[in-house]
């Protein structure tokens, strides 16, 4: 049976991994400064994560939300720890679109609006309401364009505040570094009175932390670079290290009632026990902080290196921007010099998402590559 062919695919089939680095079926070396699309956090094949699965499948690898879970407690006690996001409530999923639609859903539920409002170069996933919450409308079905979403252009307060003043607007949907759009970032001001204007008009704000969640930029969560507090918090991704878990945040005030959220998978037993190793190593080896160190060093290095490109990003959620698309340069990175890296919707922007253990001599391999492929 054929398979759908969704993705254009590169030759490659890699076969194990460790750390950053990926070996493929013929034995060849890759540096994985993809992450596997940022989700990689603690590194391939972490001994800890390893284990904690090994153990809890040879246990209990799945039971229904119909019974207690100990695990989802485990979790969300280590989740409430290092995220300093006291008191909100931790509902568990499988995807981050799936986390981001049961954060549009529950902002609608809460505020009995429909109305949703989202930004210019966003990336919200591909279910119904997250995908009509994307600026992207080659992705966008005919069934989903039903959704009321309004687009603003990022950091255009007026535009916002132009579009709350009617009190319709169940929620801002942000992500407060564009992961797929290419890397922009909201200013500190506008983030500010965005949430002000939120609560003047009884609307929530949700963060969508999918991609910079857990620790990528440099802080737990993006949204912490600013001071804001979100209603609801989305994630996903490097929350369980490649195995497949998402998950929102819901603020303390949002009540919960009895079946508006459910679902069969999210928070089973195997998925919490992987989000509680990542949580374990995050903690352990420091990479948050490692995340925005090396992050900062990354950026230095791009002038050191005389690399012609603008640095955008935070933290190991990181862009180099040329002025010309880098298509041709992502696959001699790959095919010449084995390193993964990632595309954006702006395609002259190169990303750099590598697992947040990465270190400095990994990081010079790839500036070594990069001048290489440039001359
Ligand atoms: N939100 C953001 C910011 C993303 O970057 C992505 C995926 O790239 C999603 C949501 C969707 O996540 P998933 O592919 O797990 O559904």
């Amino acid at each position: 049976m054929p398979l759908f062919d969704v993705y254009p695919l590169y030759n490659i089939t890699p076969e194990r991994a460790e750390g950053c680095k990926v070996f493929d079926s013929k034995g060849q070396e890759y540096l994985d400064l993809y992450g596997g699309h940022a989700v990689i956090s603690i590194g391939h094949s972490h001994p800890h994560y390893v284990e904690r699965i090994q153990q809890q499948v040879a246990k209990l690898g799945f039971y229904s939300n119909a019974v207690k879970n100990p695990l989802q407690e485990e979790l969300a006690s280590k989740l409430e720890a290092l995220s300093g996001c006291t008191g909100y409530q931790l509902f568990l999923c499988n995807s981050g679109a799936e986390a981001n639609e049961n954060a549009l859903k529950l902002a609608s539920f809460q505020t009995g609006r429909k109305k949703i409002l989202a930004f210019k170069g966003s990336f919200h996933g591909r279910t119904s309401a997250a995908v009509a919450t994307t600026d992207n409308p080659s992705i966008v079905a005919p069934l989903n364009a039903q959704h009321e979403v309004v687009f603003c252009p990022l950091n255009d307060l007026g535009s916002v505040k132009n579009a709350l003043q009617s009190q319709d607007v169940a929620a801002v949907i942000v992500e407060c570094v564009q992961g797929v759009g290419g890397l922009d970032q909201v200013e500190t001001t506008f983030i500010q009175e965005v949430e002000k204007a939120c609560r003047e008009t009884g609307t929530l704000l949700i963060a969508d932390e999918v991609q910079a969640g857990y620790g990528r930029t440099g802080k737990f969560f993006a949204f912490q670079h600013h001071g804001i507090q979100p209603d609801i918090i989305s994630m996903a991704k490097g929350m369980g290290n490649g195995f497949p878990i998402g998950g929102i945040l819901i603020h303390p005030e949002i009540p919960a009632k009895h079946g508006m959220l459910g679902t069969t998978f999210g928070g089973n037993h195997l998925a919490c026990a992987g989000g509680s190793a990542v949580l374990d190593v995050l903690e352990e080896e420091k990479l948050v902080a490692h995340a925005e160190a090396l992050g900062e060093w990354f950026v230095q290095q791009i002038s050191a290196h005389q690399i012609p490109a603008k640095p955008k990003g935070r933290g190991l959620m990181l862009g180099l921007a040329f002025d010309f698309p880098v298509g041709e340069l992502r696959k001699k990175l790959l095919f010449e010099h084995h390193i993964f890296t990632g595309s954006a919707n702006d395609p002259k922007v190169l990303r750099i998402l590598p697992p947040l253990s990465v270190t400095k001599e990994e990081l010079t391999r790839f500036f070594a590559a990069l001048k290489s492929c440039l001359q």
